[in-house]
């Protein structure tokens, strides 16, 4: 849009030079000229940024989707740089990424959320109170939310409970009142936790990279899994 109207601009002033060569219009070039060399620079600028962070997302998106963490268009990924937000667009597939599907926002205010995900003020809050999480995703794991409506707290059993021994779950949150509430509440719950779970919604996992908060999302369906099948055992 603005690179349209930069081009307008300058189409208009070149023009009005050809038909009548005066200093007013001869302004009126450079000024045009200029606006869509700069409009022009922008826009190169944030594609590259964009699609500089796009590999990362697709991959770990990707991911997500090969693992049965999410279904189609459910999940979202961010990244902290500085005072923007890098968040998944609202209604994205995770395990098929476009670079148009990555969208800068404020850290500090919701003037770009528009077509970012819907759980960006989730992102958000996290971000605002966990200054050491460079690094968000949010999945919808089975196991862990069918846990998730009998606990409040949940004990893994095996070795992997060396590096996430506890899984809170957020439980105030009804499932109709969306992301308002998960984001006033849910901060406080990630306190020492790298992972938590909202009951009968999903999970959060933090890290300093896509990777680790992947990898974190990912382990504790992993200790859930093995939970529900023990269940599934000991009622035999
Ligand atoms: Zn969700």
């Amino acid at each position: 849009m603005v690179n349209y109207l930069g081009h307008t601009v300058f189409r208009f002033c070149l023009e009005q030079l050809r038909k009548k060569a005066t200093s007013k219009s001869r302004n009126c070039l450079v000024v045009g000229f200029c606006g869509w060399l700069e409009y022009m620079v922008l826009s190169i600028l944030v594609q590259k940024v964009n699609f500089m962070y796009y590999t990362e997302f697709a991959k770990y998106g990707r991911m997500l989707w090969d693992s049965g963490l999410i279904h189609i268009t459910s999940g979202n990924l961010s990244i902290r740089k500085g005072t923007t937000i890098y968040v998944t667009r609202t209604g994205s597939r995770l395990g098929d990424l476009s670079s148009s599907d990555i969208i800068a926002v404020n850290l500090n205010n919701t003037l770009r959320d528009k077509i970012a995900s819907s759980e960006t003020p989730v992102h958000r809050e996290i971000y605002l109170a966990h200054p050491d999480v460079a690094s968000v995703v949010h999945a919808h794991p089975p196991h862990a939310t069918a846990l998730s409506w009998d606990y409040t707290t949940i004990q893994p059993i095996d070795s992997d409970s060396l590096y996430i021994p506890e899984i809170p779950v957020l439980t105030d949150c009804p499932y109709g009142e969306g992301s308002a509430c998960v984001a006033k509440h849910f901060p406080e719950l990630l306190g020492k936790h790298t992972v938590a779970l909202i009951r009968g919604h999903g999970a959060f996992s933090v890290g300093t990279t896509l990777e680790q908060a992947t990898a974190r999302l990912s382990m504790m369906e992993n200790q859930c899994r093995l939970i529900y099948m023990r269940k599934l055992l000991e009622h035999k």
